[in-house]
């Protein structure tokens, strides 16, 4: 089986992408620890380096159990490809790529992953690449920041820190104007949540590390593309609509049609960049993706019950919960994540920087990581570890105030996660 709209999320999750081994009928899909694959005969070879036959060569490019994930999460993704990569920070340079020259600009959300303000204010700037942050709740902006070399738009589907929604098919309008992709990083959502494509997404990145392995095991990433974006239509995306010199002067668009930007994506990205995810990592985060939707359940549940149980609490100043009543977003989460506003937001501990870091200190279940989206639940007090180099109003603006802690909830009992909170603010308070 491999996809098929007649199948739900709960059937795809499972089967989509795999099929059982064609050499040994093993049901579940093998982890192919192979570097090589043998070619059948010297025309075999030549049909696949000229890409005129898909089949495997080398594991920088293309592996069997690499494959079964990058299938399964287009088809969660409703897209028509998917290229993994070895985490999520490769996926998004992977997901640019194509797009962007020396002198050409992405137009990107203020709300985002730390790591990736990071990745978009100063490391692209190395390849000649600029990116304009810019507040995605301010439509007018956006629009005003895009200019004849902006070549894509970006944010996050559920964004950092806060869990704030981004109102995506009025971003998805504004970029379809400007002739130009928009991607959404959907690491915090999941396709379980989120749907970005359906929103207008050309592309979709994830962070694999996160909920669709769920277990805090291998760093991955992954692009999928929803295959509707005319590369043609101007000329502003040559890498896939004009003759490629290392492939004979071949047009990834005019040959692969919808699947032009993927088949670039393994024959010029991870045949050059090499950000190639491994197969072992591809097996643990097929396991996660398998019980996707009963951990995003849970996960939802959970942070629910917790940001309610947080925000009636008086040590407690405000918690950022998009599926609070009180949030600005909470309008959003049924038009954008129908199922729920995800596991992820900040809080606001009375007493600021000095009782943040007591609480963090002293909670017993909540491990105090810079990760999400794991089965256990962590916290971690931006002010002093990711953004301690900011300034306090750097940090107020990036969502990560001195007196804020995030929280990635989990799937553990949620009684036992608030009495663990309990007795930290507790303690925090003295
Ligand atoms: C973790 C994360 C990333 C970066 O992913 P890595 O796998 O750590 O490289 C990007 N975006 C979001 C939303 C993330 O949570």
């Amino acid at each position: 089986m491999t996809d098929g709209p007649k199948y739900g999320f709960d059937t795809l999750q499972i089967h989509a992408g795999a099929r059982p081994d064609p050499a040994t009928g093993a049901r579940q899909t093998p982890i192919y620890q192979s570097t090589a694959f043998v070619f059948r005969d010297a025309e075999h070879a030549a049909a696949l380096f000229n890409l005129q036959e898909v089949g495997y060569i080398y594991s920088r490019l293309t592996n069997p159990t690499v494959a079964v994930l990058q299938e399964r999460v287009a088809t969660l993704e409703g897209g028509v490809g998917a290229v993994c990569c070895s985490s999520g920070h490769a996926a998004q340079i992977m997901a640019l790529f194509p797009l962007m020259a020396p002198g050409l600009n992405v137009v990107v959300s203020t709300r985002l992953y730390g790591g990736t303000v990071t990745q978009f204010s100063q490391t692209i700037k190395r390849f000649g690449w600029e990116a304009t942050f810019v507040d995605f709740d301010d439509l007018d902006a956006v629009k005003a920041a895009i200019n004849d070399k902006t070549r894509a738009v970006f944010c996050e589907a559920i964004a950092n820190p806060g869990g704030y929604i981004t109102d995506l098919d009025a971003i998805s309008a504004i970029a379809d104007a400007a002739e130009i992709p928009l991607i959404v990083d959907n690491t915090s959502a999941t396709p379980y949540l989120c749907r970005p494509i359906e929103h207008g997404a050309t592309l979709v990145v994830h962070s694999t590390t996160k909920y669709l392995t769920g277990n805090g095991t291998v760093t991955g990433g992954v692009v999928v593309d929803s295959g509707t974006f005319d590369w043609s239509a101007n000329d502003k995306f040559p890498s896939l609509s004009a003759p490629e010199p290392a492939y004979h002067g071949l047009k990834f668009h005019e040959t692969f049609g919808p699947l032009a930007f993927t088949f670039h994506g393994i024959a010029i990205g991870l045949r050059d960049l090499g950000m190639t995810m491994n197969p072992q990592a591809a097996h643990y985060t097929l396991m996660g993706t398998e019980t996707l939707s009963l951990r995003m359940d849970r996960h939802v549940e959970n942070a629910l019950k917790i940001a309610e149980w947080l925000e009636q609490d008086d040590r407690v100043d405000y918690v950022t919960y998009a599926g609070l009543k009180s949030s600005p977003y909470y309008d959003r989460v049924a038009k954008i994540c129908p199922r729920g506003a995800g596991g992820l937001f900040t809080f606001a501990v009375k007493g600021g920087y000095d009782a943040c870091v007591k609480l963090v200190n002293a909670l017993e279940i909540f491990s105090h990581v810079a990760n999400l989206g794991d089965a256990r639940s962590l916290i971690i007090h931006s002010a002093s570890t990711t953004h301690r180099q900011l300034t306090a109003e750097q940090q107020r603006a990036a969502g990560a105030a001195p007196e804020v802690v995030r929280v990635s909830i989990g799937i553990e009992d949620a009684d036992d996660l608030i009495a663990d909170l309990d007795q930290a603010l507790s303690k925090a308070a003295s």
